[in-house]
């Protein structure tokens, strides 16, 4: 794991505050449920004992749009996606933490707590929440703690938040400019310290900043590029949707220098995974 030294974020506006103007506290990072799986335990004590960054606090501005900004029915989806088979209580509470409403067009907001994906422009889509958390669970499943987190394709934003509450820095390539711009766009006003959003072509990820401690790749290929194997740390994991029209939730953890293991999944639907930017 490595340790960098204290950044400023180009997200940072100032200090977290809850609604009720109280400096937030921190809210549930730790802790499992009692039907917590052993790795997911480890994660936690891990966590605890690293102190492996506060957990960021997003702060959201109140938004009208029906009335949407309830944080129940966020809670309901997390439970839902508990009922599913999500197990990991720091994921769930991510989920239930981040307004999903405040990503899609203010037309499709009153779906925007159905685990479904949905267009946000450009012929891309928000992934599935259900499938958001699966793939932050399994990168949390290492047991170890995610201080560096690489996500490919940040689409509208909504991935890099819910990864920003279980990660200390969460980096994000997109290659559409205006999705990019609308991510930081949506971002902003939530106040999230530790994400760092990068225009690009995310195949090649971001040898400067690695390794990670963990890469979600967010659209399908039929491989997994060779820039984002090496770039993870070792012990760490890379989750990525692996086809064509019939996709894989695909899992690779590196063992060694020259090693990586990868296990085969869930079925999945991503939008394809393209090359260069635009
Ligand atoms: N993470 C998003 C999902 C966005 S959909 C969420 O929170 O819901 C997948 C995104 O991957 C699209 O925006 C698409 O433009 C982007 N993408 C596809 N290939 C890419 C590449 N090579 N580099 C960076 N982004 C890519």
């Amino acid at each position: 794991m490595s340790q960098l030294p204290a950044k400023r974020f180009p997200l940072a506006l100032s200090e977290v505050i809850d609604r009720s103007g109280k400096r937030a506290a921190s809210p549930a990072r730790t802790g499992t449920s009692g039907s917590h799986r052993k790795a997911g335990a480890t994660t936690a004590a891990a966590h605890a004992k690293a102190g492996a960054g506060k957990q960021t606090v997003l702060k959201e501005v109140p938004h009208e749009a029906l009335g949407l900004t309830s944080e129940r029915i966020r809670q309901r989806l997390a439970q839902r996606l508990g009922e599913g088979g999500i197990r990991d209580s720091r994921v769930l509470a991510a989920i239930g933490h981040v307004p999903r409403h405040r990503f899609v067009d203010a037309a499709l907001a009153n779906q925007a707590y159905e685990d479904a994906a949905l267009p946000i422009g450009h012929a891309q889509t928000i992934s599935k929440p259900s499938v958001v958390a699966r793939m932050i669970e399994l990168l949390l499943a290492s047991g170890r703690p995610l201080d560096k987190v690489l996500e490919i394709g940040t689409g509208c934003g909504y991935q890099a938040a819910v990864l920003s509450q279980v990660a200390r820095e969460v980096y994000s390539i997109e290659r559409i400019r205006p999705l990019h711009e609308r991510a930081k766009a949506n971002l902003r006003p939530l106040r999230v310290p530790n994400i760092r959003l990068h225009y690009g072509d995310g195949r090649l990820g971001m040898p400067l900043v690695a390794p990670f401690d963990g890469i979600v790749v967010a659209a399908a290929g039929l491989e997994i590029p060779q820039a984002l194997l090496e770039q993870l740390d070792i012990g760490a994991r890379l989750v990525a949707p692996l086809g064509g029209e019939q996709q894989i939730l695909t899992l690779i953890e590196r063992t060694g220098a020259h090693q990586w293991r990868e296990t085969r999944l869930d079925r999945v639907f991503f939008v394809p995974l393209k090359s260069g930017i635009i």
